[in-house]
């Protein structure tokens, strides 16, 4: 930090090289005004050598940027808005007695700065008497903005022109047009008898009943009062609701599998898992080694449905909630096999919480023209400091492949979703403006390059996925 590698410097190691290159050119384009442009060219790319550490404009730079930045309407493409009340803001729920990491517990000092931002919270603790205050405050605007009209108060608060709500069902009280649906896709991976999956540990014990729901909730939407015989009438089930989902305002749909099996899809055939669908469909416990091959292909069934249907997958690839939660077993990069197979091509991809901790592979797997990430969680679980150098590394490996996300959910009763969102608006932005001041301050890209990168990281690289169905 204390020397400023100069530009200079750069400049000279390679003067005889742009000399030579200038020589030659001059030679080509001696009559044109186009000499003068190339050798400016030239000398631009030289000037922007990159050095390994920023120089004292660093603070300058990102003084310059911030402000910029938080003047980008943001696209939050992964989030559970609602009230802590609501049962359907997600298709799971927290395990017993979960562990939480130190920033993402609901005694961390920052809400207390997201409640004093948003709602003007006058204390700076959270005793009961004074989060009575938090409640009453929230109830008074709910009333003050009926309807729709709170969550708009809160996104228009955090400059967020719209955001996925990735939740079970969408409630009234969010107005579709600002909050696109993205619905859970997983249960249909759940239709036979889970006494075995629910008794593995505490953690299945709640996971795999909220499937069996929503797989009834699916079922109820379609008239379909009981599993049909045929395996073929099973996957015209399970399309239909793709469709309906899609026609109802589903934008995308989302996968949580990690937390419920190993994330290595096989490749079965058709006959062998018609088969075993239709042996226990009606009754009986099919095998550990019957149960996944019939997964796997479901899976792989719902991946190219989603390319004829333009729904991208939205898949869970982060350490997750729970203390049973296998991280080795749900590594990022047991979806290579998926990812990378031609036969989904036409399937868009976004990796949710882009493969946290694992985030330095998965940005690889954006290598692939289908395959996106979302930044999400690890915003909030990091403190901007490290969510920094995990936006940097993205930024300057595959940086229109790279999408904002909050993963806001309520906290509990006084701390809710509007707090969490803060919390992650707030933490992105500024760790975005530090990784490209970092970036304009260490030669990198120039500080317009910069400006157009935060456009695509906060807006731009995602809703570009979507056809004109989101703004
Ligand atoms: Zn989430």
């Amino acid at each position: 930090m204390t020397e400023n590698p100069s530009p200079e410097g750069a400049k000279d190691s390679s003067h005889t090289l742009n000399s030579l290159r200038g020589t030659i050119l001059e030679h080509f384009f001696r009559v044109s005004g186009l000499t003068i442009i190339f050798l400016a060219l030239i000398a631009n790319l030289a000037s922007a050598q990159a050095r390994p550490f920023p120089g004292p404009d660093l603070q300058q730079i990102y003084q310059r940027l911030l402000p910029q930045i938080e003047e980008i309407p943001a696209f939050d493409h992964h989030a559970h808005p609602g009230f802590s009340d609501d049962p359907d803001v997600d298709a799971m729920a927290a395990p017993p007695d979960a562990s939480s990491s130190l920033r993402t517990r609901d005694d961390n000092p920052e809400l207390i700065a997201a409640a004093k931002s948003l709602f003007g919270y006058p204390y700076n603790d959270l005793s009961p008497e004074h989060s009575k205050w938090l409640v009453e405050k929230k109830a008074e605007l709910k009333k003050q903005y009926p309807g729709t009209a709170y969550f708009d108060m809160i996104l228009d608060k955090l400059n967020t022109k719209s955001s996925v709500a990735n939740r079970a069902m969408m409630p009234d009280y969010l107005d579709p047009k600002r909050f696109p649906w993205v619905f859970f896709s997983d249960s249909f991976l759940w239709p036979f008898n889970n006494q075995r999956e629910t008794a593995r540990n505490p953690d299945e014990g709640v996971y795999i009943p909220l499937q069996e729901k929503m797989l009834h909730r699916w079922m109820q939407q379609e008239n379909v009062s009981k599993l049909p015989a045929g395996f073929s009438d099973y996957l015209k089930f399970i399309s239909q609701t793709l469709e309906d989902n899609k026609s109802k305002g589903g934008i995308a749909q989302k996968f949580e599998v990690a937390y419920f099996r190993p994330t290595t899809f096989g490749d079965p055939t058709r006959a062998e898992v018609e088969d075993i669908y239709e042996r226990y469909v009606t009754g009986g416990i099919p095998t550990e080694k019957e149960y996944r091959a019939f997964q796997d292909f479901i899976f792989r069934y719902l991946v190219q449905e989603s390319g004829r249907l333009h729904l991208p997958v939205h898949i869970h690839t982060a350490i997750g909630i729970g203390d049973y939660f296998n991280l080795s077993q749900s590594n990022v990069m047991n979806l290579e096999s998926v990812l990378r197979d031609p036969r989904y091509a036409s399937t868009t991809f976004v990796l949710i919480h882009g493969g946290y901790p694992l985030e330095r592979e998965a940005v690889w797997l954006a290598a692939m023209k289908n395959v996106y990430l979302d930044s999400s969680f690890g915003e909030l679980t990091q403190y901007p400091s490290a969510f920094k150098e995990t936006l940097k590394m993205w930024l300057e490996t595959f940086p229109d492949k790279v999408t904002f996300g909050t993963d806001c959910f309520p906290y509990n009763q006084v701390l809710g979703a509007e707090e969490s969102y803060w919390l992650g608006v707030r933490s992105s932005r500024t760790a975005l403006a530090a990784a490209l001041a970092e970036m304009v301050s260490e030669n990198e890209i120039s500080e317009s390059h910069a400006l157009e990168l935060a456009h695509g990281y906060l807006h731009d690289n995602a809703v570009k996925l979507y056809e004109g169905r989101v703004h």
